[in-house]
Protein backbone atom coordinates (compact mmCIF):
# COMPACT_ATOMS: atom_id res chain seq x y z
CA UNK A 1 0.00 0.00 0.00
CA UNK A 2 1.39 3.18 -0.86
CA UNK A 3 1.19 6.13 2.07
CA UNK A 4 1.48 9.88 2.38
CA UNK A 5 1.07 11.74 5.50
CA UNK A 6 -0.12 14.97 4.19
CA UNK A 7 -0.45 16.38 8.08
CA UNK A 8 2.92 16.56 9.64
CA UNK A 9 3.98 19.42 12.02
CA UNK A 10 7.91 20.16 12.56
CA UNK A 11 9.67 22.39 15.63
CA UNK A 12 8.81 24.89 13.26
CA UNK A 13 5.36 24.68 14.98
CA UNK A 14 5.08 26.27 18.92
CA UNK A 15 4.31 22.67 19.78
CA UNK A 16 5.91 20.58 17.55
CA UNK A 17 9.16 18.57 18.75
CA UNK A 18 10.53 16.89 15.93
CA UNK A 19 13.15 18.83 13.06
CA UNK A 20 12.56 18.39 9.44
CA UNK A 21 15.30 15.80 9.25
CA UNK A 22 13.66 13.51 11.95
CA UNK A 23 10.09 13.70 10.37
CA UNK A 24 11.79 12.67 7.25
CA UNK A 25 13.80 9.89 8.97
CA UNK A 26 10.47 8.16 10.58
CA UNK A 27 8.42 8.50 7.32
CA UNK A 28 11.35 6.39 5.81
CA UNK A 29 11.82 4.12 8.68
CA UNK A 30 7.96 3.63 8.45
CA UNK A 31 7.66 2.73 4.88
CA UNK A 32 6.18 6.08 3.38
CA UNK A 33 6.40 7.21 -0.24
CA UNK A 34 5.76 10.83 0.86
CA UNK A 35 4.90 13.49 3.31
CA UNK A 36 3.43 16.90 3.55
CA UNK A 37 5.23 18.97 6.16
CA UNK A 38 2.15 21.58 7.62
CA UNK A 39 3.28 23.59 10.13
CA UNK A 40 0.65 25.70 11.92
CA UNK A 41 0.05 29.50 10.78
CA UNK A 42 -2.57 30.67 13.36
CA UNK A 43 -3.36 34.08 12.09
CA UNK A 44 -4.67 34.81 14.82
CA UNK A 45 -1.35 35.25 16.54
CA UNK A 46 0.06 36.84 13.20
CA UNK A 47 0.57 40.43 15.29
CA UNK A 48 2.39 38.07 18.31
CA UNK A 49 4.72 36.46 16.14
CA UNK A 50 6.72 36.88 12.52
CA UNK A 51 5.03 34.33 10.78
CA UNK A 52 6.62 35.21 7.36
CA UNK A 53 9.97 35.02 8.51
CA UNK A 54 9.33 32.01 10.28
CA UNK A 55 7.95 29.96 7.42
CA UNK A 56 10.82 31.14 4.94
CA UNK A 57 12.91 29.27 7.41
CA UNK A 58 10.41 26.43 7.13
CA UNK A 59 10.39 26.20 3.18
CA UNK A 60 14.05 26.68 3.21
CA UNK A 61 14.45 23.37 5.75
CA UNK A 62 11.90 21.22 3.06
CA UNK A 63 13.69 22.29 0.29
CA UNK A 64 17.19 21.36 2.07
CA UNK A 65 15.52 17.83 3.11
CA UNK A 66 13.89 16.93 -0.81
CA UNK A 67 17.42 17.42 -2.29
CA UNK A 68 18.95 15.08 0.68
CA UNK A 69 16.10 12.60 0.75
CA UNK A 70 16.13 12.77 -3.11
CA UNK A 71 14.83 8.99 -4.44
CA UNK A 72 14.28 7.84 -0.86
CA UNK A 73 10.97 9.96 -0.49
CA UNK A 74 8.79 12.63 -1.61
CA UNK A 75 8.44 15.68 0.45
CA UNK A 76 6.14 18.52 0.05
CA UNK A 77 5.58 22.35 1.27
CA UNK A 78 2.41 22.71 2.85
CA UNK A 79 0.98 24.82 5.82
CA UNK A 80 -1.62 24.23 7.87
CA UNK A 81 -3.58 27.69 8.05
CA UNK A 82 -6.11 28.62 11.32
CA UNK A 83 -8.15 31.57 10.96
CA UNK A 84 -7.11 33.18 8.18
CA UNK A 85 -10.29 35.99 8.00
CA UNK A 86 -8.48 37.37 11.62
CA UNK A 87 -6.00 38.56 9.58
CA UNK A 88 -6.27 38.38 5.85
CA UNK A 89 -3.19 40.53 5.01
CA UNK A 90 -1.34 38.39 7.32
CA UNK A 91 -2.51 35.13 5.90
CA UNK A 92 -1.84 36.22 2.52
CA UNK A 93 1.62 37.49 3.25
CA UNK A 94 2.30 33.78 5.06
CA UNK A 95 1.22 32.22 1.79
CA UNK A 96 3.26 34.62 -0.51
CA UNK A 97 6.68 33.67 1.34
CA UNK A 98 6.52 30.26 -1.29
CA UNK A 99 5.04 27.77 -3.43
CA UNK A 100 3.10 25.59 -1.82
CA UNK A 101 1.92 22.10 -2.50
CA UNK A 102 -0.90 22.03 -0.28
CA UNK A 103 -2.97 24.44 1.71
CA UNK A 104 -5.05 22.95 5.45
CA UNK A 105 -8.15 24.57 6.54
CA UNK A 106 -8.46 24.47 9.89
CA UNK A 107 -10.69 26.40 12.89
CA UNK A 108 -8.65 26.03 16.02
CA UNK A 109 -9.95 28.87 17.81
CA UNK A 110 -13.65 30.26 18.02
CA UNK A 111 -13.91 33.61 19.34
CA UNK A 112 -16.56 34.36 21.81
CA UNK A 113 -16.63 36.82 24.62
CA UNK A 114 -16.39 33.84 27.21
CA UNK A 115 -13.85 31.62 25.46
CA UNK A 116 -11.13 33.86 23.76
CA UNK A 117 -8.82 31.49 23.24
CA UNK A 118 -7.61 28.05 21.42
CA UNK A 119 -10.69 25.52 22.31
CA UNK A 120 -7.64 23.47 23.09
CA UNK A 121 -7.11 26.00 26.18
CA UNK A 122 -10.49 25.93 27.71
CA UNK A 123 -11.91 23.67 30.31
CA UNK A 124 -15.28 22.62 28.99
CA UNK A 125 -16.05 21.89 32.30
CA UNK A 126 -16.62 24.68 33.90
CA UNK A 127 -19.58 25.80 31.28
CA UNK A 128 -22.79 24.90 30.97
CA UNK A 129 -24.35 22.28 28.49
CA UNK A 130 -26.14 24.98 26.77
CA UNK A 131 -23.00 26.79 26.65
CA UNK A 132 -21.04 23.95 25.53
CA UNK A 133 -23.63 23.10 22.47
CA UNK A 134 -23.64 27.15 21.36
CA UNK A 135 -19.65 26.66 21.13
CA UNK A 136 -19.86 23.97 19.15
CA UNK A 137 -22.27 24.70 16.81
CA UNK A 138 -20.32 28.53 16.56
CA UNK A 139 -17.31 26.41 15.61
CA UNK A 140 -19.05 24.93 12.19
CA UNK A 141 -19.52 28.29 11.92
CA UNK A 142 -16.47 29.52 11.74
CA UNK A 143 -15.75 26.40 9.44
CA UNK A 144 -18.31 27.42 6.86
CA UNK A 145 -17.00 30.98 6.71
CA UNK A 146 -13.48 29.66 5.79
CA UNK A 147 -15.02 27.47 3.39
CA UNK A 148 -17.01 30.53 2.03
CA UNK A 149 -14.36 33.01 2.23
CA UNK A 150 -10.55 31.50 1.99
CA UNK A 151 -8.92 29.63 -0.72
CA UNK A 152 -7.64 26.07 1.24
CA UNK A 153 -7.25 21.99 -0.29
CA UNK A 154 -7.72 19.87 2.47
CA UNK A 155 -10.42 20.57 5.66
CA UNK A 156 -8.90 19.80 8.26
CA UNK A 157 -9.90 17.27 11.90
CA UNK A 158 -13.75 18.22 11.40
CA UNK A 159 -15.12 17.71 14.63
CA UNK A 160 -11.84 18.50 16.17
CA UNK A 161 -13.26 20.71 19.49
CA UNK A 162 -15.29 17.28 20.54
CA UNK A 163 -12.11 15.09 21.32
CA UNK A 164 -11.92 17.58 24.39
CA UNK A 165 -15.27 18.59 24.84
CA UNK A 166 -16.32 14.51 25.29
CA UNK A 167 -13.13 12.81 25.33
CA UNK A 168 -10.76 15.25 27.90
CA UNK A 169 -14.08 16.31 29.43
CA UNK A 170 -16.71 13.89 29.31
CA UNK A 171 -19.26 16.77 28.34
CA UNK A 172 -20.92 13.85 26.55
CA UNK A 173 -22.36 15.89 23.67
CA UNK A 174 -24.29 13.70 20.85
CA UNK A 175 -22.43 15.12 17.69
CA UNK A 176 -26.10 14.15 15.87
CA UNK A 177 -27.81 17.24 16.90
CA UNK A 178 -25.74 19.03 14.53
CA UNK A 179 -25.82 16.72 11.72
CA UNK A 180 -27.43 19.27 9.48
CA UNK A 181 -24.70 21.52 9.58
CA UNK A 182 -22.40 19.12 9.43
CA UNK A 183 -24.34 18.12 5.90
CA UNK A 184 -24.03 21.97 4.38
CA UNK A 185 -19.91 21.30 5.15
CA UNK A 186 -19.60 17.93 3.07
CA UNK A 187 -21.77 19.61 0.60
CA UNK A 188 -19.77 23.22 0.56
CA UNK A 189 -16.36 21.33 0.50
CA UNK A 190 -17.74 18.97 -2.31
CA UNK A 191 -19.20 22.04 -4.41
CA UNK A 192 -15.82 23.02 -4.18
CA UNK A 193 -13.60 20.65 -4.63
CA UNK A 194 -12.01 20.36 -0.77
CA UNK A 195 -11.18 17.24 0.15
CA UNK A 196 -12.01 16.01 3.60
CA UNK A 197 -9.31 15.13 6.40
CA UNK A 198 -9.21 12.03 7.84
CA UNK A 199 -7.23 13.09 10.91
CA UNK A 200 -5.58 9.87 12.94
CA UNK A 201 -3.83 11.95 15.54
CA UNK A 202 -6.68 10.39 18.15
CA UNK A 203 -4.58 6.80 17.19
CA UNK A 204 -1.70 8.38 19.50
CA UNK A 205 -4.02 8.02 22.41
CA UNK A 206 -4.70 5.54 24.61
CA UNK A 207 -8.84 5.57 23.60
CA UNK A 208 -8.44 6.03 19.71
CA UNK A 209 -10.30 8.13 17.43
CA UNK A 210 -10.64 9.47 13.68
CA UNK A 211 -11.53 12.72 12.99
CA UNK A 212 -14.12 13.08 11.53
CA UNK A 213 -14.99 8.91 12.62
CA UNK A 214 -16.86 6.79 10.41
CA UNK A 215 -20.62 8.00 10.50
CA UNK A 216 -18.87 11.37 8.80
CA UNK A 217 -17.37 9.66 6.48
CA UNK A 218 -20.07 7.49 5.26
CA UNK A 219 -22.18 10.25 5.06
CA UNK A 220 -19.32 12.54 2.83
CA UNK A 221 -19.83 9.37 0.58
CA UNK A 222 -23.25 9.01 0.09
CA UNK A 223 -22.96 12.65 -0.81
CA UNK A 224 -20.62 11.76 -3.35
CA UNK A 225 -17.67 13.26 -1.98
CA UNK A 226 -14.70 11.81 -3.28
CA UNK A 227 -11.57 13.20 -2.10
CA UNK A 228 -10.37 12.02 0.89
CA UNK A 229 -6.83 12.66 2.54
CA UNK A 230 -5.14 11.35 5.54
CA UNK A 231 -2.89 12.87 7.70
CA UNK A 232 -1.37 12.41 11.24
CA UNK A 233 -1.04 15.64 12.26
CA UNK A 234 2.26 14.26 13.91
CA UNK A 235 4.25 16.57 16.33
CA UNK A 236 6.65 13.75 17.23
CA UNK A 237 8.43 11.07 15.17
CA UNK A 238 6.94 8.59 17.09
CA UNK A 239 3.44 9.42 15.70
CA UNK A 240 4.43 10.33 11.84
CA UNK A 241 1.48 7.56 10.24
CA UNK A 242 -0.16 6.76 13.27
CA UNK A 243 -2.87 4.78 12.79
CA UNK A 244 -2.68 5.03 9.22
CA UNK A 245 -3.40 1.20 8.54
CA UNK A 246 -6.83 1.66 10.36
CA UNK A 247 -7.52 4.65 8.26
CA UNK A 248 -6.93 2.94 5.04
CA UNK A 249 -9.39 0.57 5.96
CA UNK A 250 -12.21 2.55 7.03
CA UNK A 251 -11.85 4.58 3.82
CA UNK A 252 -11.94 0.95 1.65
CA UNK A 253 -14.77 -0.63 3.84
CA UNK A 254 -16.23 2.86 3.42
CA UNK A 255 -16.11 2.24 -0.71
CA UNK A 256 -13.45 4.38 -1.72
CA UNK A 257 -10.63 3.44 -4.12
CA UNK A 258 -8.25 6.27 -3.27
CA UNK A 259 -7.15 8.90 -1.48
CA UNK A 260 -5.45 12.15 -2.45
CA UNK A 261 -2.32 13.73 -2.27
CA UNK A 262 -1.38 17.44 -3.58
CA UNK A 263 1.50 18.19 -5.75
CA UNK A 264 1.56 22.32 -6.58
CA UNK A 265 -2.16 22.59 -5.24
CA UNK A 266 -3.41 19.82 -7.25
CA UNK A 267 -5.05 16.69 -6.73
CA UNK A 268 -3.26 13.18 -7.55
CA UNK A 269 -5.15 10.67 -6.43
CA UNK A 270 -3.48 7.17 -5.06
CA UNK A 271 -5.17 3.93 -5.53
CA UNK A 272 -5.50 2.12 -2.21
ZN1 LIG B 1 -4.98 21.69 13.54
ZN1 LIG C 1 -2.03 20.17 12.69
Amino acid sequence: MIKYDFHIHTDNSLDGRQSVDDACRAAIEKGLKGIAITDHADICFFEKEDTVNRFKKVISEIEAAKEKYDGQLEIYTGIEMAEYLTNAKGAEATLAVGEYDVILGSVHTVYREDIPDSYSRVDFSLLTKEKVISFIDLYFDKMLEMIYKTDFDILSHLTCPLRYINGKYKCDIDIHIFESKIKKILSEIIERGISLEINTSGYASTVPYFMPEHDILTLYYEMAGRRVSIGSDAHVSANVAVGFDKALDMIRSVGFDSYVIYKQRKPNFISI
